[in-house]
């Protein structure tokens, strides 16, 4: 890709709607997908993902905020959209004109949705949350059948979906099926007591490759859209790899090259000391990208196809890596810092694994100053 940006990142779109395809093929045409695109598509860029997420086939979306919810309003109206964090009180009347709807973990914010949807003489779609292990939304399992009555019957709300989210789905098989059961007695309660729910789920990127079984009627992948998968404890996830293709690549350049004496000590705080002369090179990004500081004397970037290793601390918008092993590098060349060159690759989760984080961290810390650009047929 022919740029002058110093850093930037390049979004694939045919990577991504490969991956939705892959997705809708494991679960076949009857279960709806919500994708997630909180947190700016997972750094990939809301509104370009959102459109073409639209058009490959996304059911539903899945939002952290209001703000959020309205930007994929502004691409394409007829899409559900359901926050999945707690509405807050202040929230609520704006949730409800923008018809996203809410995730409801008690009565008192069924009771207060409900107040304000009669005030506005609408209707609010709601999610009722079941809390089985992950602590953060949602009702205990033996209060929720009490919660989804009494909700069923306050005025301005409609419950449009059940649902719970699995703590551990890549790492701990026994504590995600005790979640499954605790969720599957609370369907059964529901059935019983002949109450309807059209939508019902649990399966985020790591239970829709370990959890079949509670597939139920609608998925919640985020991480696996994007073309990265959950990598855990639990069975080899290896064999799936070549099914899914990253989206996003991170690259940068080398703003200078110069050579470094035995002795001579690198960046802030000066823990990298030369062993031996050296070449290093100056790259056009730092944590102000969202290079995480965490890979300071660790990390890894790849300088004509080759790996070249962090030195010294990561600065906000400098890094050092040792390119002695390199011939005729000169400023303005790329350095890659997630992605492919020449053959070899750097995935987000080997980024994420030399900065102790995971995937998810690495691509929605990469900041505003990182321009994305699209390629795929897709791309306006
Ligand atoms: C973020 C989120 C997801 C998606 O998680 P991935 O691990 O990225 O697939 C699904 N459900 C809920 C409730 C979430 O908050």
């Amino acid at each position: 890709m022919n740029t002058s940006y110093r850093c930037w990142a390049e979004v694939d779109l045919d990577a991504l709607r490969g991956n939705l395809a892959w997705i809708r093929h494991r679960v076949g045409p009857k279960v709806k997908i919500l994708t997630v695109v909180k947190a700016d598509a997972y750094g990939h860029g809301l509104k370009q993902i959102a459109a073409l997420l639209m058009q490959s086939g996304t059911d539903i979306f899945g939002v952290a905020n209001l703000a959020e919810a309205s930007a994929i309003r502004r691409v394409g109206k007829g899409w559900p959209v359901l926050m999945l964090g707690a509405l807050l009180p202040d929230e609520m009347e704006t949730a409800v004109k923008d018809h996203v709807r809410a995730t409801i973990s008690s009565l008192d914010e069924a009771t207060a949705l409900s107040r304000v949807a009669t005030r506005l003489q609408k209707i609010a779609s709601v999610h009722v949350k079941v809390d089985t292990g992950m602590g953060r939304l949602g009702a205990r399992p033996k209060d929720a059948l009490e919660l989804i009555r009494s909700t069923a019957q306050l005025p301005g709300l409609a419950i449009d979906g059940l649902y719970t989210h699995y703590a551990s789905a890549e790492d701990d098989a026994a504590f995600s099926k005790a979640q499954a059961e605790g969720f599957e007695g609370v369907i059964n309660a529901v059935t019983k007591a002949g109450i309807q729910i059209p939508l019902i789920h649990a399966n985020n990127s790591a239970a829709l490759l370990h959890q079949p079984e509670t597939t139920f009627n609608l998925v919640r992948p985020g991480l696996l859209v994007y073309g990265i998968l959950p990598e855990g404890q639990r069975a080899d996830v290896a064999a799936l790899r070549k099914f899914f293709h990253p989206a996003l690549s991170w690259k940068c350049r080398v703003g200078f090259v110069k050579e470094i004496r035995k002795g001579d000590s690198l960046s802030y705080g000066r823990t990298f000391v030369a062993p031996r002369k050296m070449k290093v090179a100056t790259l056009t990004a730092g944590y102000g990208d969202g290079y995480l500081r965490a890979g300071s004397n660790r990390a890894e970037v790849l300088i004509q196809g080759r790996r070249c290793k962090v030195l010294g601390r990561v600065t906000m918008d400098q890094t050092l890596v040792d390119v002695t092993k390199l011939d005729n590098v000169a400023a303005g060349e790329e350095a890659v810092l997630i992605g492919s060159q020449h053959g070899e690759t750097i995935s987000a989760a080997e980024l994420a694994q030399w900065c102790g984080t995971i995937p998810w961290e690495i691509l929605t810390a990469i900041t505003y100053r990182v321009p994305r650009l699209y390629r795929g047929s897709q791309a306006s």
